[in-house]
């Protein structure tokens, strides 16, 4: 019996039909610039912001064109200068290491560990480096919060959270994003809120909430947010900030809306897929499940399993046999950056020097999508067609 997967890793559900109404909404109406409301009028963008503020209990919210664009901005805000090292992740995506050499900042990588978290104890050697840390919360696992962010307020770096792979998630009891000085999530199709493209950011911090604000290309029309400081604060930053126009628009912040109120409920389901999942994975010979620490609640949007110190040549042999049965696992350790796999020597605008003990864990990360489309009888399926062959290839 070999059974074959037919399902698509890369198809998202269908949106919900009130955010569909709601587009339409603004579609008929034709105000999609953010600023162009009629008098009395709330936007679509305005109360998008004001209600994930809400949300994540944070002060100030912000929504703009991307991810990544969150990720600058706030680099920017923090006052991120041309030349200026910042610490960050060598496990993450390329958004990541791209928003620092945006602004001309140079990254300075810290390894990390066989949970998937950054390496605390390499970052508490390099604090003396930079006094940014853009932290990724990358495929969802977060390190341990307490101790990160103990060791950053002693050393005075600031924290900027890039959680677009934890939107919905916590550290006990408190979401993430909320820890660091700025929070930043993707609203991208395969995140975890869908508007194609697009990006929140969350601070409790006036003064960072109205730059990163002038930065997205507010002009001078800040009073129309409904999640932002008060004039006066404008008053002491608007002549120095510059607009590098990023924003939101109302169609977009319209089909957020509704996705947004449903967040909780989605974030059930992905869990219940991803421990489908590794249940049917616990116990496989040569494969290593990535175990969840107590304090993280987690959105099991994507799973990861390690072959730990296998050759390069077995691992191959697994994709290759898992994706003949429809099973597409993808591989931090190959050797060139395929797909959105890529890795911190990957990233040759910057200069890095080699890891061995990160070098190890890539080497051997495994990783696949968990798309909600998936019923949790696929996932039982996707976990035997993965043992099933993990296993063939480890014994032979
Ligand atoms: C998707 C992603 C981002 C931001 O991506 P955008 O495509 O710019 O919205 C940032 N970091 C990580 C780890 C991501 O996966």
């Amino acid at each position: 019996m070999t059974d074959v997967f037919s399902g698509s890793f890369t198809q998202q559900e269908p949106l919900p039909e009130d955010a569909i109404e709601a587009a339409l909404a603004v579609l008929r109406h034709g105000r999609l610039h953010r600023y162009n409301v009629v008098p009395g009028e709330l936007g679509e963008t305005a109360l998008l912001e004001q209600e994930f503020a809400a949300q994540m209990g944070a002060k100030y919210c912000l929504a703009v064109s991307s991810g990544g664009y969150a990720l600058a901005t706030a680099l920017r805000a923090v006052g991120v200068q041309p030349g200026d090292p910042v610490l960050t992740n060598a496990f993450t995506l390329a958004p990541v290491p791209g928003a620092i050499a945006s602004v001309g900042g140079r990254a300075v990588f810290v390894g990390v560990t066989e949970d998937l978290t950054i390496d605390l104890d390499d970052l508490e050697g390099k604090l003396d480096q930079a006094r940014v840390l853009m932290l990724s919360h990358m495929r969802g696992h977060l390190c341990d919060m307490d101790r990160l962010m103990q060791m950053c307020d002693a050393a005075g770096v600031i924290v900027i959270e890039d959680c677009a792979h934890t939107m919905g998630a916590a550290w006990r009891g408190q979401l993430s994003g909320r820890q660091g000085a700025i929070g930043c999530y993707s609203c991208q199709t395969y995140k975890h809120v869908n508007s194609g493209e697009g990006g929140l950011l969350v601070t409790d911090d006036e003064e960072l909430a109205a730059k990163a604000t002038m930065l997205s290309g507010s002009y001078m029309l800040y009073e129309r947010h409904l999640a932002a400081p008060g004039p006066d604060v404008f008053e002491r930053i608007k002549y120095t900030t510059p607009n590098v126009s990023g924003r939101m628009d109302n169609l977009r912040a319209a089909i957020l809306r509704p996705q947004l109120r449903d967040l909780d409920r989605q974030v059930a389901r992905w869990n219940e897929r991803y421990r489908e999942i590794e249940t049917g994975l616990r116990g496989t010979p040569g494969l290593t499940i990535v175990e969840r620490p107590e304090e993280e609640t987690y959105v099991g949007s994507s799973i990861q399993f390690l072959l730990l110190d296998w050759a390069p040549e077995r691992i191959a042999e697994v994709i290759s046999r898992c994706a003949a049965r429809g099973v597409e696992l993808k591989w931090f350790g190959g050797a060139e950056p395929t797909g959105f796999t890529s890795r911190y020597d990957s990233w040759r605008y910057f200069d890095s020097e080699r890891m061995p003990k990160s070098d190890r864990v890539l080497a051997g990360v495994m990783d696949m999508r968990v798309p909600l489309t998936f019923s949790l009888e696929d996932c039982r399926l996707i976990a035997r067609i993965i043992r099933a062959e993990v296993s063939e290839v480890y014994q032979s």
